[in-house]
């Protein structure tokens, strides 16, 4: 219980203590207390008793007293003479002297020898009128208070007399006294003494309670009674109900009570002080053993257990030299010694700890130090062996730049079968080696932190439907479908890197392509505003051969494949989804993998790019609201895709995935007399069983159908259909798969406004023939120290028409320059050369060292573009422009034409 008031130590000490102290306390208190008060009324009992005894013995004397007077008034010879004589003549005179003598007498009567009334006193002591005559000669004998007549004195018992009332006195109780008149040894009367015995013996009872009073004795008033417990005189308090102490009292043969009482309030109010005071005393007993209790347990308990305590809490606080104080031998004093004991264990442990931590710091610093000199030295490394592959790769590109060009003259010149299909197979692998030193020489750079991202205002939509395109005739070539959903794409522009997003494109997609032998790969595009950017996320989602889940963790790390066998099959270094990884951090997003071994897989990626400023940055809109569309496609995803923007513009489109489907819902609709037809049907050229075009034809061919339909033919990204043939087959439009959102909104507007439509415009043909390039005219400098390239560059600038002369280094062509005695158009200037690389040599042109008139003429650099900084360095050399090695012909040509055609 004293657990639950969750007191400390001390209190409950001194609640025990308060417990364990008072009850006794009380008890003796008590015990003392009622000892006392019976004592006390003890002594007052017997002290009554006393003071009874003391009334009796006042009234015995008393009697004693009026009997001896009557017996002298007796005596006297006035009386003797008057009875001897029978003549009373003056003998009331006499009586009245005497009864003036004797005070307290109510009247004197004296009888002669008949019991008659010889005489009577007619004034009392008080000097009152006693009508005493009344009853002279009248006989005596029947009154109540008459003593026995006899010849010695006697007297009466107190009590009522009549004559008192008929004298006209006051009327109280009254004793008579007799005593006889002898004469000659004979009684001849009798004298009557009439005696005012209350009076008399109230005031005797009153001066001995009033003196007792006075003494501190507790009386209320003594009394006597008679046996039917009548007043007769004193007094007694009439609310006192409690019985006082009583003695008997005999008066001439009657009983009567003697009656004192006494107040016990005031008999007890000195024990009651007394009480008081021993409580008074008690309780600073009480206190002061309270006081000494608490002290002494505080010193030889709570004080050590509160040394123990702040003891363990400065353990706690890892205080482990403090010790405790021990004295004396107690349970207490040894338990002090095993916490000191205690105490200097753990500092021991902790200077053994102390040490053994320190030795192991000195160990861990000197540990540390080595680790990061190794990191530095590793680091070191890494950055040599990033820098390594850079220059290797860019070492190797050199050679490949001149394979590559080779190839593509050879394959100029006029070769048979056999050796034209080798140049080709010779191409491919030179292709598949460069796309390889690429991918090198770009996670080089991005490990090094050298690969700066571009900021570009582009066109989302023309990079993703390019892209697409280019991939989809790969895709056709192995009967896949390709889908681009950019539904979900509603501007234009965005500013970024579209050189590296098509990377990152061309990397999953191609995987994709790589490792699906049958179904489709889905690119779905969508993006979200997020502040001032623009979050673009897409998917590729492809059919193919799935990723086992235990390779998934590992799949972005660099030259990780699923396994051998899959590169025997498929080839590839394991480094481009390290590169779309890298790619995607660097543009602010992340990519990750869902795929399931033999279902596919789903690439997702997503990067950061900032919002166009461009005015017309939203992809237009148009109102199909009332439009029924039918698509007919046997590829599911496709018909959904088509169906979405369709349906984003507000039509009411129907599918259906062959012929069959088709024929059906176009019948139900003509059938349905609240339905109109289809007003445009889509349908895929390439289908089983019933193609495209024979089911328009079907379509057509059926007159109850709604001829209304117009239809538009979906076809394969390599079919070039003739327009002409098309709309004479009846059919309004074609567009080529994968859908183009703004093919698709101008087919549709110019179908809309019922105009004849134009064809497709083609995707801008990148890889424009060589032969329909325009001619240039001008004579070149061309510096390169490397004999192959010499020849590559050359045949490339005078297939554009252009003269050309060779420098095989920085000073031949100062040289050359200063001694030249034609005008140069241009310097086409390799960057690294023996004897003096492209940079000084710049610089020397631009000083004037190759002549006055030389000193501005247009310098365009050939870079390897191996490391970032590369082109700055041109321009910082005084270089007008550069060029990107392997020299991609169109591109040389679109660079030469800005300067070379300027009128
Ligand atoms: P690689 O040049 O070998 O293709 P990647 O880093 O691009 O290197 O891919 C690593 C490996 O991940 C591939 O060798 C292949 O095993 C697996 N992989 C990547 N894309 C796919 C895909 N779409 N389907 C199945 N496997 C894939």
């Amino acid at each position: 219980m004293l657990n639950k008031l969750q007191l400390k130590l001390g209190q409950k000490l001194i609640l025990l203590a308060f417990f364990a102290i008072l009850p006794p306390l009380l008890a003796a208190g008590g015990y003392f207390y009622s000892t006392m008060q019976k004592q006390v009324l003890a002594q007052i009992a017997s002290s009554e008793l006393n003071n009874l005894h003391f009334v009796k013995y006042h009234l015995d004397q008393e009697q004693r007293h009026f009997k001896s007077t009557a017996k002298v008034i007796a005596t006297d010879p006035a009386l003797r003479m008057a009875l001897e004589r029978k003549n009373n003549l003056g003998l009331n005179n006499q009586l009245n002297r005497l009864a003036d003598i004797y005070p307290a007498i109510n009247y004197l009567i004296l009888l002669d020898a008949e019991h008659s009334v010889f005489a009577i006193n007619n004034i009392n002591s008080f000097k009152q009128r006693i009508n005493g005559e009344q009853i002279m000669g009248a006989k005596l004998d029947g009154h109540p208070l008459l003593p026995p007549l006899i010849d010695s004195p006697s007297y009466s018992a107190p009590g009522a007399d009549p004559y008192l009332k008929q004298f006209n006195l006051p009327t109280e109780y009254a004793q008579w006294f007799s005593a006889p008149v002898i004469v000659r040894g004979k009684p001849i009367g009798w004298l009557i003494l009439s005696y005012r015995w209350q009076a008399l013996t109230t005031a005797l009872e009153k001066n001995l309670t009033d003196n007792l009073a006075k003494q501190g004795f507790p009386t209320l008033g003594a009394a006597i009674v008679n046996q039917d417990n009548q007043l007769m005189a004193g007094s007694l308090p009439k609310n006192i109900t409690v019985p006082g102490r009583t003695i008997t009292l005999t008066i001439s043969g009657k009983t009567f009570k003697l009656i004192m009482q006494v107040d016990p309030a005031v008999a007890l109010k000195a024990v009651e002080q007394q009480r008081n005071l021993l409580l008074s005393v008690a309780f600073v007993l009480f206190v002061l053993l309270l006081v000494v209790f608490y002290f002494v347990v505080y010193q030889q308990f709570l004080v050590p257990i509160k040394a123990l305590d702040a003891g363990t809490q400065k353990f706690a606080a890892g205080l482990f030299d403090f010790r405790l104080q021990t004295q004396g031998n107690d349970e207490l004093s040894h338990l002090a010694r095993s916490f000191n004991a205690m105490g200097e264990k753990l500092e021991d442990a902790r200077t053994n700890l102390k040490s053994k931590v320190e030795q192991r710091t000195k160990q861990l610093t000197l540990s540390n130090i080595q680790l990061e000199s190794a990191v530095a030295e590793v680091t070191k490394a890494n950055n040599t062996k990033s820098e390594f592959l850079a220059s290797m790769s860019h070492e190797i590109r050199t050679p490949m730049n001149g394979v590559i060009g080779m190839l593509a003259l050879l394959d100029k010149t006029s070769l048979d079968d056999k050796q034209s299909h080798y140049t080709h197979l010779a191409n491919t692998s030179a292709h598949s080696l460069l796309a390889l030193i690429n991918d090198i020489l770009d996670f080089s750079k991005i490990e090094a932190g050298k690969l700066d991202l571009e900021m570009l205002d582009f066109d989302l939509e023309a990079l993703f439907a390019d892209f697409a395109e280019t991939m989809a005739i790969q895709a056709e070539l192995r009967d896949i479908e390709l889908i681009l959903d950019m539904h979900k794409v509603p501007y234009q522009q965005a500013v970024g890197d579209p050189g590296r997003l098509r990377q990152l494109l061309n990397n999953l997609v191609g995987n994709s392509l790589k490792f699906t032998e049958r179904g489709e790969i889905s690119i779905i595009v969508s993006v979200e505003q997020i502040d001032d950017f623009v979050q673009l996320t897409c998917q590729v989602k492809d059919t193919g051969i799935g990723i086992p889940e235990a390779s998934l963790p590992t799949l972005f790390s660099a030259f990780t494949q699923v396994d051998s066998s899959t590169t025997r099959n498929y080839g590839g270094t394991g480094l481009g989804l390290a590169i779309v990884r890298q790619l995607c951090e660097l543009m602010g997003g992340s990519v990750r993998v869902h795929s399931k071994e033999g279902e596919g897989s789903t690439f997702t990626f997503d990067v950061l790019l900032n919002r166009s400023q461009s005015s017309e940055n939203n992809v237009p809109t148009l109102d199909l609201s009332n439009k029924r569309i039918l698509i007919v496609d046997d590829n599911q995803t496709s018909r959904q895709m088509l169906a979405k923007y369709l349906e984003h513009w507000g039509a009411d489109t129907a599918q259906a995935c062959d012929a069959q489907q088709a024929h059906a819902l176009m019948q139900n609709n003509t059938n349905d007399t609240n339905n109109t037809n289809f007003d445009i049907a889509f349908i895929d050229r390439q289908m089983p069983v019933i193609n495209g075009l024979m089911l328009i034809k079907q379509l057509q061919a059926n007159d109850q159908l709604n001829q209304q339909t117009q239809f538009v033919l979906q076809t394969s990204i390599s079919r070039q259909d003739n327009p002409d043939l098309l709309s004479r087959q009846g059919i309004a439009a074609s567009l080529h798969k994968p859908v183009r959102v703004s093919q698709l909104y101008k087919t549709l507007n110019k179908m809309l406004q019922n105009q004849s439509l134009p064809q497709p415009t083609e995707a801008a043909d990148t890889t424009q023939s060589l032969d329909m390039l325009t001619m240039m005219q001008g004579h070149i400098l061309l510096v390169e120290d490397n004999m192959i390239n010499q020849i590559v560059a050359r045949e490339i600038l005078e297939s554009f028409g252009l003269q050309v002369t060779i420098a095989c280094n920085g000073q031949e062509a100062i040289d050359h320059l200063a001694a030249a005695t034609t005008d140069y158009a241009l310097v086409i200037m390799d960057c690294q050369m023996p004897v003096m690389d492209g940079y000084q040599a710049s610089q020397n042109i631009r000083n004037g060292m190759a002549g006055q008139g030389n000193k501005d003429i247009i310098i365009i650099a050939m870079t390897a573009n191996a490391m970032t900084g590369d082109e700055e360095k041109c321009l910082a050399a005084g270089m007008s422009d550069y060029v990107s090695k392997p020299i991609a012909p169109t591109d040389f040509h679109k660079k030469l034409e800005t300067y070379l055609l300027i009128d």
